[in-house]
């Protein structure tokens, strides 16, 4: 029996009555596997004395105790009973709020067993959270670790701690290990029936350390076989038969990619072309190409994507020698202000290459709708870029052989299956610009290939990033009038679309009135953000595109992809307010031409109006160190390791989707050691024995086919 199948309900622990099984089950808690997988938050260490005098140095004291004497304070409803308590190393005061009853079961002149959080206070040591046994009578909640759930409404510590000890009395004995033997003996670890009994119950902190290492290296274990399992269905499938090519050409620049290269100012970086051979490799492979691409901002990504659909739509030569028939490629991105640049690049770039490109967003009106979906099957199409409209059910493809989607953190699992299944086995590439650090990288994407674009164009200057306090915004303005005047171009960024009367912030509406009439009196002033029409927005994007508009003010719809090289300033007011994944994007859209360009970060200063609302106005800790990191580093890579330590993986970009949400004791950044090993186990486990045949493999075997873990994501 492996933990995962005790799907028994709960109210088969002894003990269990119908008000607790309803309190647990409205917790989501439905059945013994759950209810023994529902981890303690933390734990209280009462396996060894902590006298009084030391309270500071431990997180609570556990001792014994002689009672002295009772008193009160406070009078009538208020009245409050304080217990003067003494042990070898000095004396303390039990504060007994809203518990009178104590006075009977604290005796003076009796001696307890006492567990309590300790600090100073008026003069005394003091506690309010305290637990006490009579020394007398049977040692119960001492002499051990404690387990310290967290608890909804309906639900308490002791009823936690009573059901969880009786179901393990109950089912843990007979429980099967999950890991291979020869691994929990290599590392020391626990058979998985006394890792969870210790990880609820602890006999000591060394036995809580194994049992916790027990169960985190089981769940990253899993997570791997299955990340690592992917991997090689992807490579095990039958040969595609569309995709058998001609061999030996080894990544080489096909003919329409030489012809769009030949017709462009400038040439590949090192990063890009090595890109390009590496997925020129994959899609000429016979097997579909999964691939990321991770590079910085501006790193020049949509150029490689471009690429790749040249290779896609290519007429190749097929087994005996004849021509087939172009492909497709499907380029998705996340915003229709993005899907529009990129179409307009397409259209730029590819039509003279011959290609024949087409945009496609849930905006078209219906006959224009109707004749694209109309060519599109046709095969009149080779290169379509869109939104999220190119998966819709009505889109059929004639020969879908490539989908790229950009800024793929925009994306679920489900939207990316959605557009896979339009073809088939289509080659994939992602693209991330939200660099994604190297431990996730290995886990949530383990079973893709990676290209990684290190260098930026040439003659890039880094971006000058300078902090500004709100006070001093007229500096600002006056810098940015200075580069407006040499003919550059401004973006200004604000957290609202609208001014909030709840809230003392600038907004962007608000603010394109005032530096369009005041501030750069006779500059062309425009305003974007969400809530406009498409039309609108492209209309103001494509002057601002044209140098028609000098400052573009915007909430962060601005932040993916937006590519106007002229633009050399980026102000952020408010910027303590946004994540740094945000902040480094925005200050992705300047610096992508050959000029100087600035980034401004405007923090708030002003003491806030009214007072009250100081709480919401003050510069938060997190909000400092944001704003250092991005004074102090231009590497995306950086940052988002950075982004990391600050939010941690859940609050990552994409990750929701990944699975990590269902990860339940490990964490893939403190746990990155643990990982790497369960990451070379399992890879070196599928490698030599991928059917998981092998007599010490088929444990493996069947935990993923009777308790799969982590059933409810799709990897
Ligand atoms: P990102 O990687 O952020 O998506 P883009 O693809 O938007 O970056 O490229 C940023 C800018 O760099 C574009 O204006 C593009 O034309 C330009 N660019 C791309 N590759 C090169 C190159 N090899 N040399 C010079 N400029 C380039
Ligand atoms: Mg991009």
């Amino acid at each position: 029996m492996f933990l995962r199948e005790l799907t028994a309900s709960a109210d088969h622990i002894k003990g269990a009555g119908p008000a607790s099984v309803k309190a647990l089950a409205k917790a989501g808690i439905n059945s013994v596997a759950a209810l023994l997988c529902y981890y303690p938050r933390d734990w209280e260490d009462r396996s060894h004395s902590v006298p009084l005098a030391d309270y500071s140095r431990y997180p609570a004291v556990c001792t014994v105790v002689r009672v002295i004497a009772h008193d009160w304070f406070g009078f009538g409803a208020m009245k409050t009973l304080k217990i003067h308590v003494e042990d070898e190393s000095g004396r303390a005061v039990l504060v007994c709020f809203n518990r009178p009853f104590l006075e009977k079961q604290l005796v003076p002149g009796m001696q307890y067993r006492l567990w309590g959080r300790f600090y100073y206070k008026y003069g005394e040591l003091q506690s309010s959270a305290f637990e006490f046994e009579p020394v007398e009578g049977a040692v119960k909640g001492f002499g051990h670790v404690l387990p310290v759930y967290p608890l909804t409404a309906g639900l308490n510590q002791g009823l936690f701690r009573r059901l969880i000890r009786q179901a393990l009395t109950q089912y843990a004995k007979p429980l099967e290990d999950e890991i291979p033997s020869a691994i929990i003996q290599r590392d020391g670890l626990l058979p998985k029936s006394e890792a969870i009994r210790a990880y609820h119950f602890p006999a000591s902190v060394e036995e809580l350390d194994r049992a916790r290492k027990t169960l985190i290296y089981e769940e990253l274990f899993y997570l791997e076989v299955i990340i690592g399992r992917r991997a090689l269905e992807r490579k095990n499938t039958a040969p595609l038969v569309h995709k058998k090519r001609e061999a030996g050409k080894d990544g080489e620049l096909s003919a329409l990619q030489r012809r769009l290269l030949e017709r462009l100012p400038f040439s590949l970086t090192a990063g890009q072309s090595a890109a390009v051979t590496e997925i020129n490799q994959d899609m000429d492979g016979e097997y579909p190409m999964a691939r990321l691409l991770q590079g910085d901002v501006g790193s020049g990504k949509t150029l490689v994507a471009f690429l790749a659909a040249l290779r896609a739509v290519e007429s190749l030569s097929g087994e005996g020698g004849q021509a087939s028939p172009p492909g497709q490629a499907a380029i998705l991105a996340p915003t229709e202000l993005l899907a529009r640049q990129h179409a307009e690049n397409a259209a730029r770039l590819l039509e003279p290459v011959g290609i024949r490109p087409a945009f496609l967003t849930g905006n078209l009106k219906a006959a224009g709708r109707s004749n694209l979906l109309k060519a599109l099957a046709a095969g009149d199409i080779d290169i379509v870029v869109g939104t999220h409209a190119l998966f819709s059910r009505d889109v059929v493809y004639r020969d879908l052989r490539l989908v790229v989607v950009d800024e793929q953190h925009r994306f679920g699992v489900t939207q990316r299956q959605a557009i896979m299944a339009k073809g088939d086995h289509p080659d994939l590439l992602m693209m991330s610009a939200t660099p994604i650090p190297r431990t996730l990288a290995l886990t949530v994407f383990g079973d893709m290939d990676v290209s990684v674009i290190p260098d930026l164009p040439p003659g890039r200057k880094p971006v000058k990033t300078h902090l500004a306090k709100e006070s001093n915004e007229t500096k600002v303005y006056d810098f940015v009038r200075k580069e407006l005047a040499a003919g550059h171009q401004a973006y200004f960024v604000y957290p609202l679309i609208e001014a909030d009367i709840n809230k003392d912030l600038k907004d962007a509406a608000s603010m394109a009135d005032r530096l369009g009439r005041q501030v750069f009196k006779g500059m062309r002033v425009a305003l974007v953000h969400s809530k406009l029409d498409e039309e609108e927005k492209r209309r103001t994007m494509e002057a601002f595109r044209l140098g028609e508009i000098a400052i573009l003010v915007a909430t962060s719809v601005v932040e993916v992809g937006v590519d106007v090289p002229n633009a050399t300033c980026m102000v952020i007011e408010h910027a303590e307010r946004f994540g740094l994944a945000a902040l480094h994007q925005l200050r992705g859209r300047v610096g992508r031409g050959e000029a100087q360009s600035y980034c401004f970060l405007v923090y708030s200063d002003a003491p806030p109006d009214p007072p009250e609302s100081f709480a919401q106005d003050v510069l938060t800790e997190d909000g400092k160190t944001r704003l250092k990191v991005m004074l102090e580093n231009n590497d995306g890579f950086v940052i988002a390791e950075e982004d990391l330590k600050l939010r941690g993986p859940g609050q990552i970009a994409g990750i929701e989707q990944s699975g990590y949400l269902s990860l339940g004791v490990a964490d893939p950044i403190r746990d990155a050691a643990e990982l790497a090993r369960a990451r070379t186990d399992a890879f070196a486990i599928l490698e030599e024995d991928p059917g998981l045949l092998l007599p010490e493999h088929r444990r493996i075997a069947a935990v993923l086919e009777r308790a799969p873990p982590f059933s409810n994501v799709t990897l």
